[in-house]
């Protein structure tokens, strides 16, 4: 029996263990996957004790994002740019990084949720961790531009910059505009900051929404309510972080096992258990 874990700090409330469980399940892998709370100051010594112990590979979430990409010893290039990584996979002395968190945003909006990206105008707001992880592939996805919004304006600038060679490569605008002065409408916004996560109020004004904009709060549960009715009253399709959740473990199964799982099916039965619509 293979052992996978989640690593963070609050770490009680996640969903990784049932999802790689059904994952399992689903594709006959054998294997346990249970959950860690580290202490800050404590990741790596955590870490390396479940190497020690035989542990295969570990999902990492807030706040040690940071702290897995320092111990990777191979890279890949998405998780390069996030400079930030969220699955870990251990071979022998080699451990090898990945962020699934941008992959599983543009997989769960493209095939979950059925929006094409290519050609649209985006609208990304935040500029931390999170946010980190999802400007690569969502260039990637080759939409028309990608506005990059924060209350600290001077992050989302660093990041478009660091983007901005990829965002060439694809043919994207990236711009940095301040989060209170944004002009225009966009066909898909997406809030990655940690405002629902802190309860507080959406960091927006709702005319950059275009009717029928898709309007994605990364969060989910009752957190995300606040953001989804927000997009809903003014004329926008709303969806929560569910999906992505989802689909980000499911590039993370398929880091670790080389088998992708139904992800569509799961976050279908992961929605019903938690009678979460959208
Ligand atoms: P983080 O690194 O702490 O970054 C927080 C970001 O939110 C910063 O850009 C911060 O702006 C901004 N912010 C915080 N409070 C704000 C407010 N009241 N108004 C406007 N901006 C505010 O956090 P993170 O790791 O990026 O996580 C962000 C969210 O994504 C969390 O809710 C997390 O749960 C969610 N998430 C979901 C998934 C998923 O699979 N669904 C995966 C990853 C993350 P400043 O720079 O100005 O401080």
């Amino acid at each position: 029996m293979d052992h996978y874990l989640v690593v963070g700090n609050p770490v009680e409330h996640s969903k990784s263990p049932w999802i790689h469980a059904r994952f399992a399940e689903l594709t006959g892998q054998q294997l346990h996957y249970g959950k860690l709370l580290v202490a800050p100051g404590d990741f790596e010594h955590a870490v390396n004790a479940f190497r020690a112990q035989g542990g295969k590979g570990c999902n990492v979430t807030v706040p040690f994002k940071f702290d897995a990409a320092m111990l990777a010893t191979q890279t890949t290039p998405r998780a390069l740019l996030a400079g930030a990584c969220n699955t870990l996979r251990f071979e022998g002395s080699e451990v090898f990084a990945d962020n699934t968190d941008g992959i599983g945003l543009v997989n769960d909006i493209v095939s979950n949720a059925g929006v094409k990206l290519a050609g649209k105008d985006l609208l990304l707001i935040g500029a931390g961790g999170a946010a980190s992880g999802v400007l690569g592939p969502l260039i990637e996805a080759r939409p028309r531009r990608i506005a990059v919004a924060n209350r600290t304006q001077a992050k989302a600038e660093v990041l478009i910059e660091r983007h901005s060679e990829l965002a060439g490569v694809h043919g994207v605008q990236l711009s940095a505009p301040e989060l209170g002065l944004l002009q225009g409408t966009f066909e898909v916004v997406i809030n990655a900051t940690a405002s629902s996560l802190a309860g507080e109020g959406v960091p927006i004004a709702p005319h950059v929404l275009e009717r029928k904009a898709l309007a994605v709060d990364l969060m989910y549960g009752p957190a995300a309510r606040g953001f989804m009715d927000w997009a809903q009253a003014h004329g926008a399709v709303p969806r929560d972080g569910l999906g992505m959740l989802v689909e980000q473990a499911a590039e993370a199964f398929l880091f670790w096992r080389g088998v992708r799982p139904p992800s569509a099916q799961v976050l279908a039965e992961l929605r019903a258990t938690l009678s979460s619509p959208a």
